[in-house]
């Protein structure tokens, strides 16, 4: 086994979304009770010899029609950190909700990973309804599928490594075919747990997020983050707020904008 790089990684916050209740957050939620804010992330994990995007965001259009605040283009967030969209190889779709892939057009050379149930899902029975279907954008869909056309993404059948210190593992629930991304830094593994888990709370106290597909994976899921991740708070959940407060911004001027996940949380 090659010894794994060491990833420095990023979550970029470019879009928020407030005055929501508990029954948002939660199954079983207190639609009385004031929820979280949800935070909307594109990951950036870095080594010296690989970039690897982990999502697109949503296309500012379609966050507007959603009713979404977007906050900073998510290429600009990239460029700020030194990653031309247009250059990068590699970009991992965790599903294809529309505040995942938008703006994947936005990546001429890149291949895009995905899971052969996210796109079994996306293009199949469920989505005649409207529960099951309401967080993909039709027109996405159906672009993802011409780059399967174009031979520019990659399938993956469960748990696979992309490269020494990067793997992808299906945990499905939220969707058919979601996936997170567990990454080797110098603080141990970290894991991407995207849609996963929202919010740490959904993890902590074992609370569904309501959008979803199959709760029994997705209760699963939680323990396979666990599995993976070297310790608890080395999961990173996929629209926790507190993301932004438990970790440091890479320098002053990206307060707000970006923060690295391969540092300790906590100030
Ligand atoms: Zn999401």
């Amino acid at each position: 086994m090659p010894k794994p790089d060491s990833y420095q990684i990023f979550a970029i916050k470019y879009a928020t979304l407030g005055g929501r209740n508990a029954s948002e957050n939660f199954v079983e939620g207190d639609p009385h009770e004031r929820g979280s804010n949800l935070d909307y992330f594109v990951w950036l994990a870095r080594s010296p010899r690989r970039t690897f995007v982990v999502d697109t965001g949503f296309d500012a259009r379609v966050g507007r029609r959603r009713g979404r605040r977007m906050l900073i283009r998510p290429e600009r967030g990239l460029a700020l950190l030194g990653v031309d969209a247009r250059k990068v190889k590699d970009v991992i779709i965790t599903h294809l909700h529309y505040d995942h892939v938008g703006n994947f057009g936005l990546f001429p050379n890149a291949t895009f990973h995905l899971q052969d149930d996210e796109m079994a899902y996306a293009t199949g029975r469920h989505m005649g309804n409207a529960f099951l279907n309401h967080a993909y954008e039709p027109d996405e869909v159906v672009g993802m599928v011409r780059e399967v056309y174009r031979g520019r993404v990659r399938f993956h059948d469960g748990d696979v490594e992309l490269a020494p210190g990067l793997s992808l593992h299906k945990i499905g629930g939220h969707t058919q075919g979601l996936q997170a991304v567990r990454i080797h830094t110098r603080i141990g593994w970290v894991v991407l747990a995207s849609d996963a888990a929202h919010l740490y709370e959904n993890l902590e106290h074992a609370r569904p997020f309501p959008i979803v597909f199959d709760v029994g994976r997705m209760v699963d899921g939680w323990r396979r983050l666990r599995e993976l991740a070297d310790a608890p708070e080395r999961i990173v959940p996929g629209h926790d707020p507190l993301v932004m407060k438990r970790y440091r911004a890479p320098r002053p001027a990206l307060e707000g904008i970006a923060v690295r996940l391969d540092r300790k949380p906590g100030r």
